[in-house]
C-alpha cells in the first residue's frame, strides 16, 4: 500500500496552498477531500484581503500583514504554475465607516472629501455625514452619524488593500497542486485519524484508509467532526450576490460599508456581500436577504439598479469561539490542524501554508503561534 509523508484533510484554499508548500519542501502529499476540492467556503468568498488595524483582531495582525504582503508573489507563482489568471486587483478600498471605526486616528488621515470621492469613484452616490443615508433596511444607524466628530466630515475613507477572485484563486491552486504532483482522493470524507502506539499512522475514510505518519486537518467548518479531536469550529453562513455591471469600468475600488460590500472583478462582475448567520450547515439562499443586499448595493451605486443578476450563493465560514484560527500541532503526535480562518481565510492562505509547512517539516516557526494553539480549547 502507498504511503505519503503528509495527508491533508480538506481541499479548500488552506489545504491546497499547504499541500503545495509541503511539496516544495520535498514531502509527498495526499489531499483527501469529502467532495470536490475548492467548492466550499474558498469558492464562496468575496476575496477582500483586509489587513487593516481597525478590522483585524489584534492577535492576528502580524500574520494578516505578512500574508497581505505575500499575495502578489503567491498569486504570481500560482498563475505561472496553473497557466490561469487569478484577478488580483490593487486599486484599493473605499470604506464607509461605522461608529466603531470612526475615531481611529489612522482613518482621520485617510478621509475623503466629496470631490475626492467623486474623482476616485464617480458612480458612487454623493454623500456626506450631514446628509441622510438611505439604505432602506440597511441604513446607517443615526447614532453612528451622530458619532462623527464633525457633522460635515466625510464618511468615506480610502485604504490601500488588494482583492482577489477566490474561485479563480482556488482553481489555480488546485491546478498548481497537481503540477507539483500532489495526489488527490475526492468524493470520500475522512471519518477518523488513525493512531498506533500513540502516534498518527493515517486516516480512515468512508471507502478506504490511507497511510502517513503526519496528518493535518484543513477541513474548514467541518474540522470538528473528525475523530479524535473535536475542534470547536462551527459554520457561519454568508449569502452573496453577483451582478453584471452595465459597464466593465463602472467601479474600480472595493466599497465596504457597514451593511454591504461591493467587490468589482476585472471582467465586469460585481460581488455583493454579505450576511453573517448562525444557520448550521444550511447553504440555501433566501430571496428576501438577496434582495436586501441588492437594494443596499443600489443605495451606494445607483447605476446598479439596472445591473443583471448573474447568480447568488451561500458559503460556510469556519468560525471559532474566539474568532481566531486554530493552527499548530495537536496533543496527538503527528496530527496537526490549520482551520478556523473565519472571515480571513483567503487573506491568510499564503502565511498559513508557510508557517504550517515549517511546523510540520521542521517543527519550527518564526511567528508566535501560541494565540492560535489548539491547546487553548483543551479545557
Ligand atoms: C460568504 C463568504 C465571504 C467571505 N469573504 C472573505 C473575504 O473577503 N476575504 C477572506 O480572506 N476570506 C473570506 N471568507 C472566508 C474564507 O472563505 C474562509 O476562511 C476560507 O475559505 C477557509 O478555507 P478552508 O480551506 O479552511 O475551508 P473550505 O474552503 O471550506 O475547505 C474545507 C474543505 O474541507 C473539506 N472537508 C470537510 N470535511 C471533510 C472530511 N471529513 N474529509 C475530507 N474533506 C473534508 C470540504 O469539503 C472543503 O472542501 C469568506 C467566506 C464566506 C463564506
Amino acid at each position: 500500500m502507498k504511503n505519503w509523508d503528509v495527508i491533508v484533510i480538506g481541499g479548500g484554499i488552506i489545504g491546497l496552498s499547504l499541500a503545495i508548500e509541503l511539496r516544495k519542501k520535498g514531502a509527498s502529499v495526499l489531499v483527501v477531500e469529502r467532495g470536490e476540492p475548492g467548492r466550499e467556503a474558498s469558492s464562496a468568498a468575496g476575496g477582500m484581503l483586509v489587513d487593516c488595524l481597525f478590522e483585524t483582531p489584534g492577535a492576528l495582525q502580524p500574520l494578516a500583514t505578512v500574508s497581505a504582503r505575500m499575495y502578489p508573489e503567491f498569486v504570481r507563482e500560482l498563475e505561472v504554475e496553473s497557466h490561469m489568471k487569478v484577478d488580483l486587483r490593487d486599486q484599493g478600498t473605499i470604506l464607509l465607516l461605522s461608529s466603531k471605526h470612526i475615531r481611529h486616528p489612522e482613518l482621520q488621515a485617510a478621509a475623503l472629501y466629496p470631490a475626492e470621492l467623486s474623482e476616485l469613484e464617480p458612480a458612487m452616490v454623493k454623500l456626506t455625514l450631514d446628509q441622510k443615508f438611505d439604505l432602506n433596511e440597511s441604513s446607517l444607524d443615526p447614532e453612528e452619524i451622530a458619532m462623527a466628530p464633525d457633522a460635515t466630515h466625510p464618511t468615506f475613507h480610502y485604504i490601500k488593500e488588494r482583492s482577489v477572485d477566490p474561485r479563480a484563486l482556488t482553481a489555480a491552486a488546485l491546478k498548481a497542486a497537481k503540477h507539483h504532483d500532489v495526489d488527490f482522493s475526492s468524493a470520500d470524507p475522512v471519518t477518523a485519524v488513525n493512531q498506533a502506539d500513540g502516534r498518527v499512522v493515517g486516516v480512515t475514510t468512508t471507502k478506504t484508509s490511507f497511510q502517513a505518519p503526519k496528518v493535518i486537518n484543513c477541513a474548514g467548518a467541518w474540522s470538528g467532526q473528525i475523530a479524535p479531536h473535536a475542534f470547536p469550529t462551527r459554520p457561519v453562513k454568508g449569502q452573496m450576490l453577483c451582478l453584471i455591471a452595465p459597464s466593465r469600468t463602472l467601479l474600480k475600488h472595493v466599497i465596504r460599508a457597514p451593511q454591504v460590500y461591493l467587490i468589482p472583478r476585472s471582467d465586469g462582475r460585481i460581488i455583493v456581500g454579505t450576511t453573517v448567520e448562525e444557520a448550521g450547515f444550511d447553504k440555501r439562499t433566501d430571496v428576501g436577504t438577496i434582495q436586501r443586499l441588492h437594494r443596499a448595493a443600489v443605495a451606494l451605486v445607483p447605476e446598479l439598479r439596472n445591473a443583471k443578476i448573474l447568480e447568488d450563493w451561500a458559503g460556510l465560514r469556519p468560525g471559532t469561539p474566539d474568532c481566531l484560527p486554530i493552527l499548530g500541532p495537536t496533543a496527538t503526535p503527528g496530527y496537526y490542524v490549520a482551520t478556523g480562518h473565519f472571515r480571513d481565510g483567503i487573506l491568510l492562505a499564503p502565511i498559513t501554508a508557510q508557517v504550517m509547512a515549517e511546523v510540520i517539516t521542521d517543527a519550527s516557526c518564526k511567528y508566535d503561534l501560541n494565540p492560535f494553539s489548539p491547546a487553548r480549547f483543551a479545557n
